[in-house]
């Protein structure tokens, strides 16, 4: 509602809406979080052009990770101004950069300035859940020339965004008394197993898997272990053990074909073992999943935001991509809709404690937005 309001007193025509599941199924590996999204509207504002210049739209997602309030010098919900940061949950991730599209916008309406090409701002929700509010407004048919997701790359630029996927492997064991183990086949045992054979997985994916714009990059395409659970009682041997983990992959590379090396690397490693060919590990792909999205990095509007930068920064831009997946994936794989996540920091803040957006970058990525969509749209004085 509050957003929505904003919107309007800019003369945007307002649009906001609960996403429905059946918007969610123009991404085929959408995986649900949800059973419905009642009391998370999404917004969407139009501001018309006179015609005749480049439509853009402007997103950011407005739902955060949880506040986790043990660590934080104060409240996560506390909006403090300190020392030129403002702290808070979403503050960088990604508060700052949705005001930064509005505040660009407003720049220019105070100006007076007229743009030819009409201006889209999102409101979306469910990014850190796997971007169901830009699928749905994608549906409900928001699209542009092209698109600015200002997520907190530290105002690097992004045409590309890496795909993220979450896993879970189960794997079985027998139940038997810990006197008696032999008995048994104790679950721990058989997944260690696989949790080597996941990081042989990642050792050769880090080690083969190139891409232009993750040179900088240490380990872009990685297999992460988050949770590992098995095992009721130090008497008994375990006969179940979950392992849950994300997996990222480049944007040459297919989710189906990324998540088949995975799948191929835990069954070699079950048909090596006695007992796990019998019985073997089952792989679910649950939760979260951003699918990639790339746009060249020589497109007119990747140009555009490089131009502005060297405008207002007097230095070229790192031109990189996304060390995350984001809803830029979304809209350039099923919205048509070139993106480019271009926004404050630092990133390294967020979804920890203590997050903050630094406003001098906030202030710099608001001037580069505005300066990209006079040049990007068009204007008449
Ligand atoms: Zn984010």
């Amino acid at each position: 509602m509050y957003f929505s309001s904003i919107l309007k007193k800019l003369s945007f025509d307002v649009d906001m809406w609960e996403p429905s599941t059946e918007d969610m199924k123009i991404n085929p590996d959408f995986l649900a979080a949800r059973e419905d999204y009642k009391g998370s509207p999404n917004v969407a504002g139009t501001l018309k052009g006179k015609g005749g210049g480049r439509s853009i739209l402007l997103n950011g997602h407005i739902d955060v990770v949880p506040g986790g309030d043990n660590d934080w010098n104060d409240s996560p919900w506390s909006g403090k101004l300190e020392d030129g940061k403002i702290y808070g949950r979403g503050a960088c991730d990604m508060k700052g950069g949705i005001i930064a599209n509005v505040m660009a916008v407003k720049a220019i309406m105070d100006s007076g300035i007229q743009l030819n090409g009409d201006v889209i701002i999102e409101s979306v929700i469910g990014e850190e859940t796997g971007g169901a509010g830009t699928l749905s407004a994608i549906s409900r048919g928001y699209k542009a020339d092209g698109a600015i997701v200002p997520e907190p790359t530290d105002m690097q630029l992004c045409p590309v965004s890496m795909g993220v996927t979450w896993f879970r492997i189960i794997i079985k064991g027998l139940a038997a008394h810990g006197a008696t183990s032999y008995l048994g086949v104790n679950a721990i045992n058989k997944a260690s197993m696989i949790v080597q054979k996941l990081n042989e997985f990642e050792a050769k994916r880090i080690k083969e898997i190139k891409h232009e714009l993750y040179k900088h990059h240490p380990a872009p395409f990685s297999v992460n272990i988050g949770i590992i659970k098995g095992g009721i009682f130090p008497t008994s041997v375990p006969d179940e053990v979950i392992i849950e983990g994300r997996m990222s992959f480049s944007p040459d590379e297919e989710i189906s074909e990324a998540r088949r090396e995975l799948e191929n690397a835990v069954y070699g490693a079950a048909r090596e073992d006695g007992w796990l060919k019998e019985h073997m590990p089952q792989i679910e792909w649950y939760g979260f999943c951003l699918n990639s999205g790339s746009v060249d990095k020589e497109h007119a509007l990747v140009k555009t935001i490089a131009d502005n930068y060297k405008y207002v920064k007097n230095d070229d831009p790192n031109i990189v991509g996304t060390p995350w997946g984001t809803d830029a994936g979304a809209l350039i794989r099923y919205g048509n809709t070139p993106a480019v996540v271009f926004g404050p920091g630092p990133g390294g803040t967020a979804h920890k404690a203590n997050e903050y957006v630094d406003v001098e970058k906030l202030i710099e990525t608001t001037k580069i937005i505005a300066c990209t969509i006079l040049d990007w749209c068009g204007y008449e004085q």
